[in-house]
């Protein structure tokens, strides 16, 4: 088996190396932001859990390395007017968007979009960070001309995300469509493996599926979406293991993780089988308590970083058969995680 080679050394990294551990598949997770030499093999196979860094001795040795895969979809994603442009194209639908560049049109062109728009930066935004709420007659920031894309303000109902693998040979799985909860531009909570309108999954699925094609991709990549009157509108895309898919650790048979090291590695590409219900709590910086660990079907996942206030530090899924058991799990849970993360547990059962 080729040796996987993440560039990112954060929690993805993390994970990925977790689930090859069991096949002994060797996953090395890499810092691209230093100046060191690093030794790679020619048979490495690399893959990412970031979307970009700069051009520093390990980061080009990562780039040029001629097993990088997906650095078509990379380069794509990682600019938001590109990213939109490739949905248009591929006729995946999007929320209604303008470039912003010229200072004087700015008004103009925010205006085109309706009451309100979401200003994004084009580069670098990640958990919201990078996005301005705009509505008509608000100032409009001089600042925003050549660095952003607008879109209008999406009125959905909820969001939810789709994940998918697929291979060398173009064969392709999923999981169901998950339902995620983000506050402030972070995702808190998801839940899956709720029964899901089978127009929405099918739809979500043949989107998904156009854009790992066109882009020759290998590996995971997953697909945000809003649901505006039961139809689907493709938010953005990730082009690597996604928040929205941890839940796949104890709730499938086969991780998101597994997922994308399977399709690197050429190892067979089978659909994930869904054990029961899900709901994935993101630890947005708190750490977690021994205590949880009594509540039937939790488990911890703890990255191992510092505490800062907000900083995503681990998650917890907690899997149950059915959903009266999982209900059952969330509200012992929600008696034991701190006051301002019971909201994370009140949606997850109004969802249930
Ligand atoms: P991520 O951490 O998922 O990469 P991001 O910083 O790239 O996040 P987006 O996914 O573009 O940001 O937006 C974050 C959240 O803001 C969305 O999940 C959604 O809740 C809200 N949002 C973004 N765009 C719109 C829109 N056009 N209309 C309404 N809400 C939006
Ligand atoms: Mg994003
Ligand atoms: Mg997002």
């Amino acid at each position: 088996l080729p040796r996987i080679v993440v560039a990112g050394n954060g929690q993805l990294g993390q994970m990925l190396q977790q689930a090859g551990a069991p096949m002994q598949l060797q996953v090395m997770p890499v810092e691209p932001n230093q100046d060191i030499e690093i030794a790679l093999h020619d048979d490495d196979v690399i893959t990412v859990e970031i979307e970009h860094w700069p051009d520093t001795v390990t980061g080009l040795q990562l780039k040029k390395h001629p097993n990088f895969r997906n650095a078509s979809a990379l380069h794509a994603v990682i600019d938001r007017q590109r990213q939109k442009s490739l949905l248009d194209r591929l006729q995946v639908p999007t929320a209604p968007w303008v470039v912003l560049e010229n200072e004087a049109e700015l008004a103009e062109k925010l205006e085109s979009l309706g009451e309100r728009a979401v200003v994004k930066r084009r580069r670098g935004g990640y958990d919201g960070r990078g996005q301005w709420r705009w509505q008509r007659g608000a100032e409009v920031d001089a600042e925003w001309a050549g660095s952003c894309i607008a879109e209008a303000m999406i009125p959905f109902s909820h969001e939810v995300s789709l994940v998918g693998a697929r291979n060398a040979k173009g064969e392709k799985v999923f999981y169901p469509l998950t339902r995620n909860w983000h506050e402030n531009g972070i995702l808190r909570t998801s839940v899956a493996n709720l029964p899901v309108p089978a127009t929405q999954q099918q739809h979500a699925e043949e989107w998904l599926s156009r854009i790992m094609d066109d882009q020759g991709y290998i590996g995971v990549m997953a697909m945000e979406c809003f649901v505006v009157d039961g139809d689907l509108l493709v938010n953005e895309l990730a082009p690597r293991v996604h928040n929205s898919g941890h839940w796949t650790q104890e709730g499938a048979t086969i991780s998101q993780f597994e997922l994308h090291l399977r399709a690197l590695a050429e190892l067979p590409l089978i659909t994930p089988e869904i054990k029961g219900v899900s709901v994935m709590y993101n630890l947005l910086g708190r750490s977690w308590k021994p205590e949880w660990l009594g509540v039937d079907g939790v488990h911890v996942h703890w990255y191992g970083k510092s505490l800062r206030p907000g900083r995503k530090v681990g998650h917890v899924n907690i899997n149950r058969p059915t959903v009266e058991q999982l209900k059952e799990s969330l509200k012992s849970l929600r008696e034991l995680v701190d006051a301002e993360d019971k909201i994370a547990f009140d949606w997850a059962l109004e969802q249930l």
